[in-house]
């Protein structure tokens, strides 16, 4: 029933009332509350329509606060609801009834995108952490099916303890699994196994049109491809079933230094086309005088019974780093998979966790990485980067099969990552890193570059059809086909 407007917040558009959802207004098109407060759960014919759910639809202050912020705290969009799933069968039903009326919808991991990607003005937030369950695992496992609101720390630690892995993690494992698979998900592994999206066998997924769906390489390929690093255009995940492969005990991680670009350029791709370590990645960091110059290229070897017994001679013959600058340590799989967590507690405890976050993510064609990030890097101050770090590696074309994860033509990219942090205050220096990231995206893009969609940078929709390239044609077919209302994931400008 429609509700008096004195009970009623209008939010662009959509009318919404109260502190948890009772039922939706069809003539205002909107979300109307209960006036106990409780949230929608179990609540009956006073409805308009909300299906009954196994899970809750609130739209308390705390919840909508909190899906209207994200790492990045640069963007703020209110929703008008947020539904935590008791069930997939909640996503598929409030999908549905947000597609018959128009209600724009997102999914929300871990919430880790810093530019607004998982927000929804006035529309609904699925939060996906209640989805988290990981299916048995034994040690003849050659795959695990998770819940996309797992994250990828629960989903080592369920894997591990068979002795499998995943194959490829990115560099922070509290993101999701739905989160990370809507991007690519790279790390270091990712040269030799590719991205995490060029690991998974099947996903279950809720269109856009509500309709819940298996998909494969085999079954509905144009779902599975349009959904893997899709961006969550075409469906929501709830499901994915990840390869495994044995794990190592433990791994030795050099971290070898280099005084120049090119070299420590040249190294790093000598080592993944030659596959001699199982993981690649590097970081420059500001010198004595504030100029980034001070490059440290980062190698893993797995030990047994993955690889043999870590053996230095063999591991750093020919690498031209500087001759004292060598350090490794040994430690275990896990450990060095969460080798952020005691970084990050430290970010968290000193508040800088929640300084703004204007990243910049690129793929760089390999033959123009040097002359291209040289005058990137020579632009930067540590006062642009504040407690933030560069990331430099290199990544093998011919791992990277998922037809929505860009990189370049060219056999290597680099993805090149300036990843600032900012008081949230300083507003002039967030739209600073926006205004350097947005040129150097285009600087990257004019020698056959583009973004890797996890960052801060302004885009069109004329820019993600250039992103996007050969893919976009059946990008936009498997929108037509599967979201024909539009209604998913607005945040990331695409359509
Ligand atoms: C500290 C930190 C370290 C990082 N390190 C790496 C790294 O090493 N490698 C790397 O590749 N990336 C890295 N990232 C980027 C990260 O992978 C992406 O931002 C990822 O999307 C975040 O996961 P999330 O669970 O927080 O997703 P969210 O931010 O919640 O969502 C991201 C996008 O995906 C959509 N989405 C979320 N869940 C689903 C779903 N189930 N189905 C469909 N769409 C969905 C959302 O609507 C949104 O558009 C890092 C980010 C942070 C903050």
């Amino acid at each position: 029933m429609p509700r008096t407007p004195s009970r009623r917040t209008v939010l662009r558009g959509l009318t919404v009332t109260g502190a948890a959802v009772a039922g939706f207004d069809p003539a205002a098109r909107g979300w109307a509350a209960d006036a106990s407060g409780t949230d929608a759960s179990g609540t009956d014919g006073r409805l308009a329509g909300t299906p009954r759910l196994d899970g809750t639809l609130t739209r308390d202050d705390a919840a909508l606060g909190a899906a209207s912020d994200d790492y990045g705290h640069i963007v703020h969009h209110r929703p008008a609801a947020v539904l935590r799933p008791g069930s997939v069968r909640d996503v598929v039903a409030m999908v549905r009834f947000c597609n018959e009326h128009s209600v724009p919808v997102a999914p929300r991991g871990q919430g880790h995108s810093p530019f607004g990607q998982a927000q929804v003005p006035g529309g609904l937030v699925v939060e996906t952490a209640t989805l988290a369950d990981i299916g048995p695992v034994g040690p003849d496992s050659t795959t695990v099916t998770v819940g996309a609101g797992a994250r990828w720390s629960e989903v080592a630690g369920a894997t591990l303890a068979h002795g499998l892995t995943p194959p490829v993690f990115t560099d922070y494992i509290e993101l999701s699994v739905g989160g990370t698979l809507s991007v690519g998900g790279l790390g270091g592994q990712a040269h030799r196994y590719g991205a995490q999206v060029d690991n998974v066998t099947e996903l279950r997924v809720v269109t856009g049109a509500g309709e819940l769906v298996r998909c494969s390489p085999s079954r509905r390929p144009d779902l599975f491809h349009a959904v893997l690093a899709g961006l969550g255009q075409c469906g929501i995940i709830v499901e994915a079933t990840l390869r495994l492969v044995p794990a190592p005990r433990t791994v030795r991680h050099y971290h070898l230094a280099y005084d120049d670009l090119g070299t420590f350029l040249d190294d790093q791709r000598l080592l993944v086309q030659e596959g001699r370590f199982d993981y690649v990645e590097g970081q420059v960091a500001a010198d004595a005088d504030g100029a980034f110059r001070a490059y440290t290229l980062e190698a893993v070897a797995y030990g047994p019974p993955v690889g043999p017994a870590p053996d230095d001679a063999t591991l750093l013959r020919g690498l031209r780093h500087t001759p004292s600058g060598v350090r490794y340590e040994d430690r275990s799989y896990l450990d060095f998979l969460d080798r952020l967590a005691p970084f990050v507690a430290m970010l968290k405890e000193t508040g800088l966790w929640t300084y703004a976050h204007p990243w910049l993510n690129l793929m760089v064609p390999g033959a123009s990485a040097a002359a291209v990030s040289a005058p990137l890097l020579d632009a930067l101050t540590p006062a642009d980067l504040g407690p933030g770090v560069v990331l430099f590696y290199p990544l093998l074309r011919e791992r990277l099969t998922t037809p929505l994860l860009r990189s370049s033509d060219e056999p290597v990219s680099y993805l090149f990552d300036i990843l600032s942090a900012i008081p949230p205050d300083d507003t002039a220096a967030v739209d600073r890193r926006l205004a350097a990231n947005r040129s150097a995206y285009e600087a990257v893009a004019s020698v056959g570059g583009t973004q890797y969609p996890v960052g801060s940078v302004p885009f069109t929709r004329a820019d993600w059809r250039t992103h996007f390239g050969p893919a976009w044609p059946a990008l936009e077919a498997a929108k037509r086909r599967y979201d024909p209302r539009r209604i998913l994931v607005p945040g990331q400008g695409v359509f």
